[in-house]
């Protein structure tokens, strides 16, 4: 099964998506992940698309869609993908779309997580992360014991750098503005499954199990 994650940014793609990664056995390939690995290890790749990153902005199709194809062809995909932030513009899609089907391959089905963009900017700017094991914090919803510190591993939690309200802004109107049409363009296709994410995140992992539990049997 290869699933499509929509959604802009703060609407629980990341979180939802582990879950579901786990509970199905598919492969998780985050595009916001693997250019934040690249821009660690300093890549081509990383420095190209920094700037695009750091101001909200959508790196260009070219860069993301041979990233992306990449790591889909090399991903173990017997059992399948989760998609995660990819694609983001049509370009993107039909990309995707033909690469798919030179490889006999589809999209199963695209489930769009909606969130109100009132909720949006909170969402993302109380975000933190540990350090050093990674575990995810909220500063209202889910506070660490101790201020800034991991529960877990007590190192430093820190932000994401695009996490700053200002850029918070760009990026969820360059959602609209470029990645929100593939809500119609999947719509059309007839394999795209709104989810309300505005709810608690277990509702929304049940709504998701229920969609992908019918069209996985
Ligand atoms: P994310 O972690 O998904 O919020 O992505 C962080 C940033 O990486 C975005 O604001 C974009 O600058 C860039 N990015 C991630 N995925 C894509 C994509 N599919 N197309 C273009 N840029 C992307």
């Amino acid at each position: 099964m290869n699933v499509i994650f929509l959604g802009p940014p703060g609407a629980g793609k990341g979180t939802q998506c582990k879950v579901i990664a786990d509970r199905y056995q598919l492969r998780h390939l985050s595009s916001g992940d693997i250019l934040r690995r690249e821009r660690a290890d300093n890549t081509d790749l990383g420095q190209k698309a920094q700037s695009f990153m750091d101001s909200g902005r959508l790196v260009p199709d070219d860069l993301i869609v041979a990233m992306m194809m990449k790591e889909i062809n090399a991903a173990d995909t017997n059992s399948g993908v989760v998609l995660d932030g990819f694609p983001r513009t049509i370009g993107q899609a039909e990309e995707l779309d033909k690469a798919l089907n030179a490889a006999g391959k589809d999209i199963d089905v695209v489930l769009c997580l909606d969130v109100d963009d009132d909720k949006l900017e909170h969402r993302i700017t109380g975000r933190r992360s540990c350090s050093g094991c990674g575990a995810a914090y909220h500063i209202t919803f889910n506070p660490p014991q101790v201020d800034g510190i991991c529960d877990k591993c007590q190192k430093e939690l820190t932000q994401r750098s695009d996490d700053t309200a200002e850029v918070v802004k760009n990026r969820i109107k360059t959602y609209h503005d470029q990645t929100a049409p593939l809500v119609s363009f999947y719509k059309e296709k007839g394999n795209l499954k709104n989810v309300d994410g505005n709810v608690a995140i277990e509702q929304v992992t049940q709504a998701m199990c229920d969609i992908l539990d019918r069209v996985s049997t």
